[in-house]
């Protein structure tokens, strides 16, 4: 009997891990409960809300349910390009670089939709890039990159606002030495200092003194100890 060849399935058994872009195999990926993407099991917790170990939240959306953002989402990208207008007029960023800068994960959309991407000023995550006087130019969304282009430079103004937020207003005026004044100590305070030392040395006389490093039993210890009493 003839043994008729198995057709060979190819089938895609591995996957990239969402957030430190290694690949694994489907076993070692889990899909992340709240954002619905693959990640390496290192870089996945249990539900940080629950500590149920079978619901897992990659490390992005754990993080964003213990400390909820307060302010846009897409603000650290545009700081982040308002810095690199600094050196560079073209940059190229892989989504797991963008997911880092503003420590989230870009929406499906942005690996799916082209159109996510467009130099549109009513997205919000697209005035992110306009605003720091950047232009998206290209987008591959097959090998997850996407290229920024710088058109202006915006002058960054949070630095010059620092500076001069520190300038003092008022010129400095050193508070007013004052010189301290010589005081007796009263009769009656220097009388009753002394009594006390007194007393103090009068119990240190009075105190028995013992040889060594021998110490006598306190009263409660020696309640506690009954000579009599067998020891249990
Ligand atoms: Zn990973
Ligand atoms: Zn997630």
């Amino acid at each position: 009997m003839d043994y008729l060849p198995l057709p060979v399935v190819q089938m895609p058994f591995k996957d990239e891990c969402g957030i430190c872009g290694r690949v694994f195999s489907y076993s070692y990926l889990k899909r992340c409960q709240r954002c619905k993407r693959l990640f390496c099991r290192d870089c996945m917790v249990p539900d940080v809300s629950t500590g149920d170990p079978t619901k897992m939240l990659c490390l992005n959306c754990a993080r964003r349910t213990v400390s909820p953002r307060s302010v846009g989402k897409y603000d650290p990208l545009r700081r982040y390009l308002m810095f690199r207008a600094a050196f560079t007029n073209a940059v190229e960023l892989h989504f797991a670089k963008i997911d880092g800068i503003i420590s989230d994960n870009l929406p499906m959309s942005a690996f799916r939709n082209e159109k996510w991407w467009n130099n549109s000023s009513s997205s919000c995550h697209a005035k992110s890039w306009l605003d720091a006087g950047w232009r998206m130019h290209e987008v591959n969304l097959l090998e997850g990159y996407v290229v920024f282009q710088k058109v202006k430079s915006v002058r960054t103004k949070g630095y010059r606002k620092k500076r001069s937020r520190k300038k003092a207003k008022k010129p400095f005026t050193p508070a007013p030495y004052r010189f301290p004044r010589s005081r007796k100590i009263s009769k009656t305070k220097a009388a009753k200092l002394y009594a006390r030392l007194k007393n103090l040395e009068r119990k240190r006389a009075a105190m028995p003194k013992y040889r060594g490093s021998f110490k006598p039993k306190s009263a409660q210890e020696k309640r506690m100890y009954n000579p009599e009493e067998k020891p249990k």
